[in-house]
């Protein structure tokens, strides 16, 4: 199987490949990544030399390199995605180009040069919007709350509509937020740890009750690996560990790991149409593909600070003043 995964030196998309490549020893891979600001070779540097592997530096809405790439492949999993909610807040633009026009020139690509191809296209919990109880099915409608989760629901009608009218073999998988090694430093998980290693404040929106539903990145992997070998033409998966925390729970989590003091934690003014709650549903991908986490919250919260704390040599060059930020949807980028 020869794979063509966009997004690749991202934090998911590179602990894909990864596991990918251990996995599957007869199976190739072609990573297409623009290198955005949160992507990082140094993500993948224990495989660069790996023959199965290469790597193309290229956007997803280039058309004639997405087609001459898609003519090689049996499947392409498509992470490229601007990724962080904060920054769709003060620049939504770059959010339209790459989740909307790139997903459709994916999709035109495909429907070109390939229709056969596989394709597994990653969105997100959060196109259902949030939920005070219970938790969304596939069924449920689209509701989003802010441009980055809009743009991926755009990129999913998008999907749904070229696999209906073209015929193609496309899936989707919406998970729930994810964490483990590898992820950009501004994000809440890495960016508490960090923070906190260098004994500076963490932030918290608002009263930090928002609820997460946590997913630790191998889990995801492996449910991705699901759909492509085993997911049905047209359908949608949800993707979730039903690990619901507040992000307080998961900051004192992780300061209690680390031993470090709760008087750290700082209330800073809440992010505009912040979601109170997300919960997901995956008993569809658990009935028919077969697929449980493996990982509770509290074994992968383990192994992330671990991880981080072991390897500063991954994340101290990448971060800066607006990494770090308290309240980075207040930044121009
Ligand atoms: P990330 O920001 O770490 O990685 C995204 C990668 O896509 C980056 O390397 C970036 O350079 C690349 N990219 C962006 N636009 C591109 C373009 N136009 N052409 C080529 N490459 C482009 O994000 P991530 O956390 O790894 O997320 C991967 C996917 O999973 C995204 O589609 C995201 O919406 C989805 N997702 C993430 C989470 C999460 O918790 N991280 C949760 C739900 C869904």
């Amino acid at each position: 199987m020869r794979l063509l995964v966009t997004g690749g030196a991202g934090f998911i998309g590179s602990n894909f490949i990864r596991y990918i490549l251990e996995k599957h020893p007869d199976w190739e891979v072609i990573n297409l990544d623009k290198l955005g600001y949160g992507s990082n070779l140094a993500n993948l540097k224990d495989i660069e030399d790996d023959e199965r592997y290469t790597f193309v530096k290229g956007n997803i809405n280039d058309f004639e390199l997405v087609s001459k790439l898609i003519k090689e492949v049996d499947a392409v999993i498509n992470f490229a995605a601007e990724s962080h909610v904060d920054r769709s807040i003060s620049n939504p633009h770059a959010f339209i180009e790459s989740n909307v026009l790139g997903v459709y020139t994916v999709l035109e690509a495909i429907r070109k040069v390939n229709p056969e191809v596989r394709l597994v296209h990653v969105s997100t919990d959060e196109v259902y919007g949030d939920i005070e109880e219970g938790s969304f099915t596939e069924e449920d409608r689209l509701m989003p709350s802010s441009p980055y989760s809009a743009s991926k629901a755009a990129g999913d009608m998008l999907v749904l509509g070229h696999a209906r009218t073209y015929n193609l073999n496309a899936s989707i998988t919406r998970c729930t937020n994810n964490y483990g090694p590898y992820q950009f430093p501004e994000k809440l998980i890495p960016k508490t740890i960090i923070r906190a290693n260098m004994g500076l404040k963490i932030p918290i929106y608002g009263t930090g009750q928002n609820v997460r539903d946590w997913l630790y990145v191998e889990d995801h992997v492996r449910a991705i690996e699901a759909v492509l070998e085993k997911g049905e033409r047209r359908e949608v998966y949800n993707i979730s560990a039903g690990d619901e925390k507040t992000n307080l729970e998961v900051v004192k989590t992780i300061l209690r790991l680390m031993d470090k003091d709760e008087e750290l934690i700082e209330f800073v003014e809440d992010r505009p149409g912040h979601d109170l709650r997300y919960s997901l549903n995956s008993w569809k991908i658990t009935r028919d593909l077969k697929w449980r986490p493996k990982h509770s919250f509290d074994e992968g919260i383990k192994k992330t600070v671990e991880w981080y704390l072991n390897n500063g040599w991954w994340w101290k060059p990448l971060i800066d003043e607006k990494v770090l930020h308290p309240t980075p949807w207040k930044l121009r980028w």
